[in-house]
């Protein structure tokens, strides 16, 4: 068949010679449409590679049409490098899996590339971030973060037990916020979710610490979860005379293989409560300015999660599938399996005033 091509050709370009020349364009006209169809759409199709068109871009980025995928800026990652906790919260959901921690250089490094990336707020988690090394590894991450990397923000959520005045007087200076975790304020109650720890009274301890953060000018911060044995109580009064600078209020939620499951080291059922009953708790603190609500709906997809490894937690399935480390594959390559949900993280209020110089606090 491509043999025929350019005798036919040839032969009809004879004939067309012999016709007047108003004629030749006409005659001509029929056979280069034909040549063009025959050389470059056999079979109907280009025979040309696909050229980066809009449709074909889409589809093939697999993204179902939506328009180029968007990279994910790191904005604000919580990065939990320790599992090992001195509590035993029946619905903790970041169990003590394991005991790693990465060796300081390394933990550096990747804070360093998670900045590169676009990270502005560092929150250091757990576990309990100041049961490893007596609270020493966290200041010096903390310090790096603010003195080194220049964050606007750095802050630390703990349980607050382990917390010395020492700590503060060595690192208050670098942290912007620290967020303590009460569930309560009838120390029977905090005993039962698994937050008591003999002698110590957590909701005695949370008031020194509030004194505290007020002496070395970091902003204090309360995180509380609501399930089932605090779902009734009325904190209002205690939480006004605490004066955070917000109080944050979770709905328990279930994890697969953290406080749900058969491999899950806490079976958190006995503790959740309905969307209506985190409704209610809601109504009952409407008065209180400070509190921002977070249902599970809000909560699941919309928080960066680093592990112990440096991992993004993709929590998407209701588990925490864990990325490449950002050590190995860098930040680009594994932020893409974080499931992290940008536009809910917005609408939560994931960005907020973050840096105590903004807060501009009355200490
Ligand atoms: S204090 Fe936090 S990390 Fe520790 S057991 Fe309770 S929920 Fe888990």
């Amino acid at each position: 068949m491509w043999m025929l091509v350019p005798v036919a050709f040839a032969g009809k370009l004879l004939s067309a010679f012999r016709k007047p020349l108003r004629s030749l364009w006409s005659s001509l006209v029929p056979w280069v449409l034909w040549l063009r169809a025959t050389l470059w759409l056999p079979g109907g199709q280009s025979a040309r590679p696909p050229q980066p068109g809009r449709g074909e871009a889409q589809g093939s980025r697999g993204d179902g049409g939506q328009g180029p995928e968007q990279p994910i800026t790191p904005t604000s990652v919580n990065y939990h490098f320790t599992r090992q906790c001195n509590y035993k919260c029946g619905f903790c959901f970041h169990t003590a899996k394991t005991s790693f921690v990465l060796p300081l250089d390394e933990a550096k490094r990747g804070l360093r590339l998670l900045q590169e990336a676009g990270m502005e707020k560092i929150n250091f988690s757990g576990g309990e971030p100041f049961i490893h090394d007596r609270g020493e590894y966290l200041g010096q991450l903390v310090r790096f973060c603010k003195e080194e990397l220049r964050l606007p923000s750095v802050s630390i959520v703990s349980n607050g037990s382990l917390i010395r005045e020492r700590w503060f007087r060595t690192y208050g200076e670098y942290l912007d916020i620290l967020a303590i975790s009460c569930d309560s304020f009838d120390e029977q109650v905090n005993v039962l979710i698994g937050r008591g720890q003999g002698k110590k009274n957590h909701v005695e301890n949370l008031q020194t610490l509030r004194t505290w953060c007020r002496d070395y000018r970091v902003a204090f911060k309360i995180n509380s979860v609501i399930n089932r044995f605090n779902v009734d109580e009325d904190m209002r009064e205690q939480i006004k005379a605490l004066n955070p600078v917000r109080w944050k209020v979770f709905q328990c939620l279930l994890i697969e293989g953290e406080n749900s499951g058969e491999d899950a080291l806490r079976e958190a059922q006995q503790f959740i409560i309905s969307d209506e009953e985190f409704e209610g708790f809601l109504d009952r603190h409407k008065d209180v300015s400070c509190l921002v609500p977070e249902s599970n709906q809000k909560m699941k997809d919309s928080y960066l999660i680093l592990d112990e490894y440096m991992r993004f937690l993709n929590c998407r399935n209701g588990r925490k599938d864990p990325s490449k480390s950002i050590l190995d594959v860098g930040v680009e390559e594994a932020i893409k399996f974080s499931g992290f949900d940008e536009k809910m993280f917005l609408k939560r209020g994931g960005k907020y005033v973050w840096s105590k110089a903004d807060l501009k606090l009355d200490w």
